[in-house]
């Protein structure tokens, strides 16, 4: 986490040259503003006690509430927690949603819970951190291992000890509970409608060539829209490996097998139900050096790094996943002309969309998913558009950029709490 907590920050000082903000911005931001960790006794099914240890971090709240999700994994740790609270008071600023950044954990494996375990679990960490959070102070919502499922329990459990229902506290909920139209494609739906509004200015070719790293939530949906697109989608992979075919796959039967089996496995095996994808087999690596116009790392971190970045050919590539290329990478990259659409700005449609449900919750309105899509769209061409404008006018990538400006918008609410110019009269 050590790693990626320098990609978050490491880039600050670059942004900071091109940014116009005050030192107590930079004050301000070196610190989150509070840090609680609690412990969650739970009753497992075989009567025993269990105490887990749970944080929730709110980063920065100066723009508005804090905004961020909560994990559940042995890795959580008080460290990692505070980095991605770091990285969604970015994030949240990059698109210009009226919110700080937070984000919360709790250290277990929760594949060895059964699901009443994980019930009094989730329902036990809201009564631990229920005063740290709330719709005009902090709100959580899904991130690794956790589901609109465990949000529903949370919102629940949140009203319970408010004695008044409170949809807004928590994003992510299911629908029956308040949760939005399009919030499950809405990461990927976002990083497409970035990618459409900046291929022009990035590749040529009519019908540009794709490869998607990571065919689960995130990739499998912006593989589907690549392809609907008239991209032709010429690879994609899980963790098991990639498949290859040159003249295009055919992605809703990659995308159905996939659905069906749970693993491309279901692809690479002998049956019929395989044979309808035709394709080579390839490894991860390969797929990252495929001269395609449009890479999509949409799996994990570190992916493209100072080992394998030589390799990478793509002109464009769209960080849907968190953190794929190092920092080291992200240079030779800028050097080498090749375009880095950055994760702060290509998977915030899932940020964006959790925003519009707790703006429906406030409203007591549900959208159409029309309206939720057309909004999004709005708001990631929009803000593409400008960073893309930005990084043109000071000759920075837009990685850069995107930091740059996030800090002057956060800079902005700084200034104008005005403590300064109070402290001065
Ligand atoms: P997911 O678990 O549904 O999918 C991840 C996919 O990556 C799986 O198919 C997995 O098999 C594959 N994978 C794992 N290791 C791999 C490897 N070495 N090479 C190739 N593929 C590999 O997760 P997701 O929700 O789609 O998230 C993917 C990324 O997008 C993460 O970095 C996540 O933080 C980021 N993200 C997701 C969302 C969202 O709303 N889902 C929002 C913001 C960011």
């Amino acid at each position: 986490m050590a790693d990626l907590f320098e990609s978050a920050t490491g880039i600050i000082d670059e942004a900071l040259a091109h940014a116009d903000v005050s030192e107590d911005t930079v004050e301000r931001l070196k610190h989150p503003r509070s840090a609680l960790a609690v412990s969650i006794p739970v009753r497992m099914d075989d009567g025993s006690l269990k105490t887990f240890q749970g944080y929730r971090v709110r980063y920065n709240d100066v723009r508005g509430p804090a905004k961020g999700g909560i994990r559940f994994h042995p890795d959580v740790s008080l460290d990692e927690v505070q980095t991605l609270a770091f990285w969604m008071t970015i994030k949240c600023a990059v698109v210009d949603l009226p919110y700080g950044g937070g984000k919360g954990g709790v250290i277990v494996n929760p594949k060895e819970l059964s699901l009443s375990e994980l019930e009094r679990l989730s329902r036990g960490y809201i009564d631990g951190v229920c005063d740290a959070i709330g719709p005009d102070v902090d709100i959580p919502a899904p991130d690794v291992y956790t589901n609109a499922m465990i949000m529903g329990w949370m919102m629940d459990q949140y009203s319970i000890i408010k004695r008044g229902r409170t949809p807004a506290v928590i994003t992510g909920k299911p629908l029956s509970l308040g949760g939005s139209l399009g919030r499950d494609t809405a990461t990927a739906d976002g990083g497409f409608f970035v990618t459409q509004a900046l291929r022009s200015k990035i590749i040529d070719a009519d019908q540009p060539t794709a490869a998607v790293q990571g065919f689960g939530n995130a990739g499998m949906t912006m593989a589907e829209l690549l392809h609907e697109a008239g991209y032709k989608v010429v690879a994609v992979s899980d963790s098991q490996g990639a498949i290859h075919k040159p003249d295009g796959l055919h992605v809703p039967s990659v995308a159905k097998i996939k659905r069906e089996s749970r693993a491309l496995k279901g692809v690479y095996c002998e049956g019929s139900v395989c044979e309808v994808v035709e394709h080579d087999q390839i490894t991860n690596e390969d797929l990252l050096a495929l001269d395609v116009d449009l890479l999509v790392p949409a799996a994990l971190e570190n992916a493209i790094s100072a080992d394998n970045v030589a390799d990478v050919k793509a002109k464009m590539i769209v960080e849907l996943a968190n953190g794929p290329i190092t920092p080291e990478a992200d240079k030779v990259l800028y050097d080498n002309g090749q375009v880095v659409v950055p994760d702060v700005l290509a998977n915030a449609g899932g940020v964006t969309v959790s925003y519009f449900e707790w703006v429906q919750n406030r409203q007591g309105y549900a959208w159409s998913a029309d309206m939720v899509r057309d909004r999004l769209k709005e708001r990631m061409v929009t803000e593409g558009e400008r960073l893309w404008g930005f990084a043109e006018d000071k000759g920075v990538s837009l990685r850069v950029a995107a930091y740059a400006q996030a800090l002057e918008r956060i800079g902005a609410a700084v200034d104008a709490t005005g403590h300064k110019a109070d402290f001065a009269s």
